[in-house]
């Protein structure tokens, strides 16, 4: 459970009305009774629960029972879709290891307007579902010439693009050798990229265009596609 308060021995944490109902109701949690929580700084902690009646309850924590872990270094560049395929885009994107989440406009990119507080608070629960310690962090969106130019030059970019030609994206990957960290992932937007930002992301050094198979996925199933390759060469 993500809690925003310090987390140490002994610190009683108020929970919110949504989350005093998911652990009393939903959970059917009693006093005294154990949950794992974390703020995205201080670790995994084991808390005990005090019930308040049937709508309120406090949290205690007890033991540290994991250290704080860092994000993985993989930053997943999207353009943003819309509602809830975007919802959708991001929890998938955190559960498969993406650290940074990159909004990224395009020519083609329709939805220019990004709900950052929802994409945060979807990646808290993606983060929650999986065990992730650490929170990943968004971003504001950004145009894409200006992303690329802001990147370091030694990262790796690793672009999906439909129209590259089809072959088997892990052993292209594995080919690179040390791709351990410092990632990023591009998929782009419905309409996919023109051929002006085809030649701009071609353009850098450490890039790679990489194809997904002979089929045009929809750009949600595409992040899930793309990051799990990536974890298949990163080995995690
Ligand atoms: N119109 C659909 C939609 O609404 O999502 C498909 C969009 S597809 C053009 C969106 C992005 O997914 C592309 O820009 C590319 O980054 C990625 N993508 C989709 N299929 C791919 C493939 N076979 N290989 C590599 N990337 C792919």
């Amino acid at each position: 459970l993500f809690v925003d308060a310090p987390l140490q021995v002994g610190a009683r944490i108020a929970l919110d009305r949504g989350q005093a109902n998911y652990l009393v109701n939903v959970l059917r949690l009693k006093d005294g009774d154990s949950v794992l929580i974390f703020n995205g700084r201080d670790g995994e902690w084991r808390a005990e629960v005090s019930v308040e009646g049937r709508k309120a309850a406090d949290l205690v924590c007890v033991e540290r029972t994991r250290e704080q872990s860092p994000a993985p270094d993989i930053v997943y560049a999207f353009a943003p879709l819309k509602h809830a395929r975007l919802d959708y885009m991001v929890q998938k994107a955190v559960e498969m290891g993406a650290g940074v989440l990159q909004p990224i406009l395009t020519q083609r990119t329709q939805s220019s307007r990004v709900n950052l507080d929802r994409m945060r608070s979807n990646a808290i629960e993606a983060a929650e579902q999986c065990g992730i310690l650490a929170i990943p962090e968004v971003r504001e969106e950004e145009n894409l010439e200006r992303f690329l130019k802001g990147l370091e030059k030694e990262r790796l970019v690793i672009f999906c693009d439909e129209n590259a030609p089809v072959s088997n994206p892990v052993e292209a990957l594995a080919k690179l050798g040390n791709i351990q960290d410092g990632l990023v992932v591009i998929v782009g937007p419905e309409g996919g990229f023109t051929d002006q930002e085809r030649a701009l992301v071609a353009a850098r050094e450490r890039c790679v265009c990489v194809s997904l198979g002979p089929r045009i996925l929809r750009a949600d199933t595409a992040a899930v596609a793309a990051l799990a390759i990536v974890q298949s060469v990163l080995g995690d």
